[in-house]
């Protein structure tokens, strides 16, 4: 094995803020594994739009400076004292905090092999967003043959997946929301059967016009504040509201009784409490990676980016310029 090195290159902050605070740390210490964890030398990493939550400070983001990044894929290049199943040389990808980064530590629970026929960087563009609607649909709120959904911001990275896994388990209406009509265009070759841009559109007498006034059984909402009112409307009675993000601010609170009218459920779901255990991530990532490889997931990288070019794209994302999986190459 070669020798490590001391210290990385790291995607950081220290200070909350705009993506001018993002700078590159060229000595930032190498991680160091427990027992339990592996290190991997990062090939690539996903860009999430959680990134931007902690750099703008929606979430909380400790200790300073916060390296950002929540998954990944590379090459494992030291393996902790209880790790029995993953060797030093294998090529994985792996959930876990600090990916956008040359090396990361990672708990061996979260890490998956990558399988041959699956390109690279395509397993840290895919295992975060494709979980998350697979979870969506499975755990918040199972998705039923002949089911009317709605997703919103259906072009972007979590959409589009949403989007081809509804269709793969037969839902019969699925309503596309996003701002152009491009990305209406690229969420309906995914998958949605019909599409409202909900920038320009009333899209909430759009809804109820298309499933003939009875409403979707559950919306996949990762916009948040601006969609949730419209959300409540839109649903049939007994729908579920599943809110999962905050591209446009975090949903305020609300009061309790809006649900009885129509014994709505709203659900806040994150996906690291889906997969809480070695078995409920394996399994799913697993069956996941099974779909790419078998092309019954498409993934779109919008583009591959370098870490030098992390501020751009968090104004890439931010600015709603993009569609599919912003991926870092290390
Ligand atoms: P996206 O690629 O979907 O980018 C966000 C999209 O949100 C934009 O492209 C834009 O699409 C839409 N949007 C609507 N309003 C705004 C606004 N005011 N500002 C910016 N964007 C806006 O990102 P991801 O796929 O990474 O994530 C999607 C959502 O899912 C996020 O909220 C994220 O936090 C959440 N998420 C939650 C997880 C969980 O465990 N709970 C896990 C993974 C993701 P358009 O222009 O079409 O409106």
């Amino acid at each position: 094995m070669s020798r490590l090195p001391q210290t990385q290159r790291a995607l950081q902050f220290n200070r909350v803020g705009g993506p001018e605070v993002l700078e590159i740390a060229t000595s930032a210490p190498l991680p160091s594994i427990k027992p339990d964890q592996i290190l991997v030398k990062n090939a690539y990493a996903g860009v999430n739009y959680i990134d931007t939550y902690f750099r703008g400070g929606v979430y909380p983001a400790s200790p300073l400076p916060y390296t950002l990044g929540r998954e990944g894929e590379g090459t494992i290049v030291a393996i902790g004292s209880s790790v029995t199943d993953y060797k030093v040389g294998d090529y994985v990808g792996y959930m876990g905090p600090e990916s956008q980064a040359e090396y990361t530590a990672v708990s061996a629970n979260y890490v998956i092999a990558v399988p041959a026929g699956v390109e690279p960087g395509v397993t840290a563009a895919v295992l975060l967003q494709g979980l998350t609607a697979f979870t969506l649909i499975r755990d918040a709120h199972e998705v039923k043959r002949g089911d009317a959904v709605l997703v919103h911001a259906a072009a972007g990275g979590v959409g589009l997946l949403l989007c081809q896994l509804l269709r793969a388990v037969g839902a019969g209406t699925i309503i596309a929301t996003a701002s152009t009509k491009e990305k209406l265009q690229l969420a309906e070759k995914n998958g949605a059967t019909h599409g409202i841009d909900y920038s320009k559109e009333d899209w909430v007498a759009r809804v109820k016009e298309i499933t003939g006034g009875q409403g979707v059984i559950a919306v996949f909402d990762g916009v948040g504040k601006s969609t949730f009112d419209g959300d409540l409307e839109v649903l049939a009675r007994k729908g579920s509201l599943v809110s999962f993000g905050n591209a446009s601010g975090v949903v305020p609170p609300f009061s309790i009784g809006r649900l009885s009218a129509k014994n709505l459920k709203v659900l806040r779901p994150t996906l690291f409490m889906y997969l809480t255990t070695k078995e409920e991530f394996t399994e799913a990532a697993t069956e996941l990676l099974r779909f790419v490889k078998e092309k019954k997931v498409d993934v779109k990288i919008h583009k591959i980016y370098s870490l030098e070019e992390a501020q751009q794209a968090h104004k890439d994302i931010e600015g709603r310029g993009t569609t599919g999986k912003l991926v870092y190459k290390l």
